[in-house]
């Protein structure tokens, strides 16, 4: 239900966060997580009405998680607008937005890591090595500081979301995963606090990403076919192709036919750097 930005609480601390979401579980209140790394966009607003449609309370998290940004990414000029951020999950819906600083998650180096090997070296694992253990391991904390019994993670972030699932079903994490559409713009590029990087003009260029996947997806025959067509397109547009690969959806493997298969793609439109996917 939509509320004012006055009626959403911020809570900082983790320890305060557990107490709350132990005393909602004690009067059989359910949680709905919403992880984020806030500058949030309609993207976030469907996953946070998700939640709250299903759940007695709404946890948004808003952490520009330092674990997961390799040495020479973008944390330090990654967008942060806590203000605007409120009044988004206000109108979505939420009731708590959890707002650590770093310190607060990490007030010693994480010795401790939740790492999935299979896909380190694929994909984007081959370009952020450490970038999944990063994410798994906060995602892994904000469980068991949120205590939600359903949590919410965009089909945007493909890899993420499949590695999500598989780290709750090998760890018995008690949360159903609820995976959910990507939003895009008109233009067919999928929304991405990153985007704001982007001028206009290579920000319409980006549209050559989805454009290219359909038209692949319509038209190819073959694996390499499909690439290829996805690639030219890109590169015509003026974009720097990273990775273009098909995977099984169950499993992220290489996949040899595109039946049951995903496209992946990461590549840059000047110095950003975006990925999306589609589904075959
Ligand atoms: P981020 O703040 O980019 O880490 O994203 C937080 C959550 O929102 C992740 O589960 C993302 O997959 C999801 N998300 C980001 N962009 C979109 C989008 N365009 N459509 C749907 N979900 C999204």
């Amino acid at each position: 239900m939509r509320k004012n930005a006055a009626e959403i609480k911020i809570i900082k601390s983790p320890a305060a966060l557990q107490k709350f979401s132990k005393k909602m579980q004690a009067q059989g209140k359910s949680i709905g997580l919403v992880p984020t790394m806030g500058a949030l966009h309609k993207g976030h607003a469907s996953l946070i009405e998700m939640s709250t449609k299903s759940n007695d309370i709404t946890i948004v998290s808003i952490f520009v998680n330092p674990a997961q940004f390799g040495a020479n990414e973008d944390f330090a000029i990654y967008p942060r607008r806590l203000k605007a951020d409120v009044k988004l999950c206000a109108t979505a819906g939420a009731n708590i937005i959890f707002a650590p600083e770093p310190q607060a998650m990490y007030p010693l180096p994480l010795q401790t890591f939740v790492r999935n090997p299979s896909i380190e070296h694929l994909y984007c694992g081959k370009y952020r090595p450490t970038h999944f253990a990063g994410v798994l391991s906060v995602v892994a904390k904000l469980f068991n500081i949120s205590l939600p019994s359903k949590a919410y993670f965009g089909e945007k972030d493909f890899q993420q979301l499949h590695l999500i699932k598989k780290m709750v079903h090998d760890l018995n994490f008690p949360v159903k995963i609820i995976g959910t559409k990507t939003i895009r713009e008109k233009s067919g590029l999928a929304m991405s606090s990153r985007n704001e990087y982007m001028t206009q003009k290579e920000r319409e260029a980006a549209s050559s990403i989805y454009a290219g996947m359909i038209t692949a997806k319509k038209t190819g025959k073959s694996l390499a076919e499909l690439k290829t067509i996805i690639q030219k397109k890109i590169q015509q547009a003026g974009g720097k192709i990273q990775y273009i690969e098909i995977a099984n959806k169950s499993d992220l493997m290489p996949a040899k036919t595109t039946k049951n298969s995903v496209i992946l793609l990461a590549c840059y439109f000047g110095k950003t750097r975006l990925i999306d996917h589609l589904e075959l």
